[in-house]
């Protein structure tokens, strides 16, 4: 056996780059005001095994992006803990874990160069090869080779040449080319139909190293096949489960369900 860096570390520290991606909330509030006054978040438990695709649906303003936001660690729980693989959020590095996430909000911004380095970023250790696996998890690589250059194609700052839900795909592609722990979608799919939306659903499903992921959607529809499906109101997670269990319950969810698929 050889020593090598790998056998340098801060003890104190947790090593991420071992995360598997378990998440795991305890007792989560979380208010605006420094009393804790109205919560957004109240008292919110739950269980999210690495590698398990999970959904999280509500009406708008029921805090389903203050909750991914608090995973992400935007901000710092009022009370309660967020634990990824059993460590609490607030104890690791900052960088060390954001680095370990992938998180694609709303709306992300391109910067001015090809498609290719929209994707990849800064970082070189990303092969094309890489770039297009990203881009066809994220629906995204039959529209860019339609592009005249490919992935080399230019884009603008703003996109112009791209439409939102290009735009939202080459986003998920960044998040999904650096191999995160954990993937994030604050409805990031929001200007997609909804075939690519439900197909970028199934393709995470089905890869062989699954990664954890939590997708925030309005589309019900997209998200059947969920391992577990969050259901929020007014803060508060209201009912949990598959989408089969979720609709024997008759209750949140499925009127949700019903309002959407008359
Ligand atoms: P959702 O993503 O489900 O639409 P949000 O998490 O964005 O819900 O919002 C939940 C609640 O928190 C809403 O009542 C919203 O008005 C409030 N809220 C969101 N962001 C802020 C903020 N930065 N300051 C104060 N209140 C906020
Ligand atoms: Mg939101």
């Amino acid at each position: 056996n050889t020593r090598d860096e790998s056998d340098i570390t801060d003890q104190s520290k947790p090593r991420l780059s071992e995360l598997q991606g378990a998440v795991s909330l305890k007792n989560l509030s979380f208010s605006f005001h420094t009393k804790n006054l109205n919560p957004v978040i109240q008292n919110v438990n739950l269980e999210i095994k690495a590698g398990q695709f999970v959904a999280i649906v509500g009406q708008s303003g029921s805090g389903k992006s203050t909750l991914v936001k608090l995973i992400s660690r935007l901000y710092e729980p009022t009370t309660g803990s967020i634990e990824i693989d059993g460590c609490n959020i607030s104890k690791i590095e900052l960088y060390s874990l954001r680095k370990q996430l992938g998180v694609v909000p709303q709306d992300s911004l391109l910067f001015s160069g090809s498609i290719a380095d929209n994707i990849r970023l800064k970082n070189l250790d990303i092969n094309l090869d890489k770039v297009q696996e990203a881009a066809k998890i994220a629906m995204a690589h039959d529209f860019i080779m339609q592009q005249d250059d490919g992935y080399a194609t230019k884009v603008t700052e703003r996109g112009s040449s791209l439409s939102g839900g290009q735009r939202q795909r080459i986003s998920i592609a960044r998040a999904i080319v650096n191999s995160p722990k954990l993937l994030i979608f604050d409805e990031a799919t929001s200007a997609l139909d909804y075939i690519s939306e439900k197909s970028i659903c199934e393709n995470l499903m089905s890869k062989n190293n699954r990664v954890t992921t939590i997708f925030v959607t309005h589309r019900l529809d997209s998200v059947l096949n969920a391992d577990k499906i969050i259901v929020m109101d007014e803060g508060l997670v209201v009912e949990q489960g598959s989408h089969q269990s979720l609709m024997t319950n008759k209750g949140k969810y499925y009127s949700l369900y019903k309002s959407q698929n008359r």
